[in-house]
């Protein structure tokens, strides 16, 4: 591995499976990045996938701004009722702006603000992640083919883009709540996710 240094790994008991957790350092930033594995994934052709950027807000404090804490858990939930699969967890907060920078983001939406116009606001690019670090992490495994669970396009070319081979693209439509309906609609309209049209319809209402 060039990017990264492999640390160690450990079990990880969750509600939904007991996962192995496998730790990496990232050399360029000092990141700690996390893949969880489930199962034999060597015996799947193409292995059930999630490839996920940390969001502390969503994943951690339960926020209702975002879907990615909800998603996260589904995706596990998914790969516990399969059997086996992995989530790439890539430390790129906030679409990549860090944590800092999305609370601020966060302030310009609280005043109005859709999520692509404050990042854009403070002088970023709607989506700075990368993806790049996927291909070593996947290569850790052996693994090169997967069926992604993701709701973003962009996210599936990035990685094919890699090299990697995304056989399947799953929908993994979940967690919206009236708090997130403006957000994912401009996540559809802005960034290209795929959600289906009537469960962002209730715009109107989002915000009681
Ligand atoms: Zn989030």
């Amino acid at each position: 591995m060039d990017k990264l240094k492999f640390i160690d790994a450990c079990e990880l008991p969750t509600p939904w499976a007991n996962f192995s957790l496998h730790a990496f350092l990232e050399h360029a930033t000092g990141k700690e990045h996390l893949v969880l594995t489930l199962g034999e994934l060597t015996n799947y052709s193409s292995v059930l996938a999630r490839v996920h950027s940390e969001c502390l807000t969503g994943d951690a404090l339960f926020s209702q701004r975002c879907d990615c804490g909800a998603q996260l858990e589904k995706a596990m939930q998914n790969i516990a009722k399969h059997g086996c699969g992995m989530v790439l967890y890539l430390r790129q907060e906030g679409r990549g702006i860090g944590l800092l920078n999305k609370i601020q983001a966060y302030h310009l939406q609280d005043k109005g603000a859709d999520t692509v116009a404050a990042n854009q606001a403070l002088g970023f690019a709607a989506d700075l992640r990368d993806y790049t670090l996927c291909k070593e992490l996947l290569a850790h495994f052996q693994v090169s083919n997967l069926r992604l669970m993701t709701n973003n396009p962009a996210k599936v070319k990035a990685l094919q883009n890699l090299g990697i081979i995304v056989s399947e693209r799953i929908p993994l439509i979940t967690g919206l709540t009236p708090h997130n309906l403006h957000y994912l609609g401009t996540k559809a309209k802005k960034l290209g996710h795929v959600i289906p049209k009537h469960l962002l319809s209730n715009q109107k209402n989002a915000v009681c």
